[in-house]
């Protein structure tokens, strides 16, 4: 649907330079997250449907982390998140980033480790029992938590008047 001339990394977000995009700024930047929820959906997104990042990362731009929200929905997601502690973990199982709220990880929780799936924490958890804890899945253990953050300013750019 949108040709992507060139992607821009700006503040937050990346910017898509379109050059016949109806919501282009003036130096034809759109939201590149948007530009590829249209692009999914095969039509332009309303002034009041927000792409929502569904880890909080506003850079990962896959659109398995891509969402449409409604405004008013958006904004109550974000209001009953405020305050709470997010973390940021890496699978002692895959390897892979994401990211959680802190009473849904071990370290709130009675457990030792935080997977990524039920599936990647049902085969660490079988490795363990097959092989004990080896000094890799010791070291996987110890990265698990890689940061914490509080979710008070998680908030996407709804509209197009951000100019980069
Ligand atoms: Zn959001
Ligand atoms: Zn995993």
């Amino acid at each position: 649907m949108w040709n992507i001339k060139k992607i821009v990394s700006k503040g937050d977000y990346y910017y898509a330079i379109v050059l016949d995009h109806p919501n282009r700024t003036k130096n034809n930047y759109v939201l590149l997250h948007r530009i590829i929820m249209e692009n999914h959906l095969g039509r332009i997104l309303n002034a009041n449907e927000v792409v929502h990042h569904i880890n909080g990362n506003k850079k990962d731009n896959r659109i398995e982390n891509l969402e449409v929200m409604i405004d008013r929905e958006h904004s109550s997601h974000h209001h009953s998140q405020i305050g709470r502690t997010m973390v940021i973990l890496k699978c002692p199982n895959c390897g892979v980033e994401f990211v959680r709220e802190k009473r849904e990880t071990f370290l709130v929780k009675h457990t030792s480790y935080t997977c990524c799936s039920p599936r990647c924490r049902g085969q660490f958890s079988r490795n363990i029992q097959l092989y004990g804890i080896t000094d890799q899945m010791k070291s996987a253990i110890s990265v698990n938590i890689l940061r914490e953050f509080n979710s008070l300013d998680n908030t996407e750019g709804t509209h197009l008047q951000e100019t980069p």
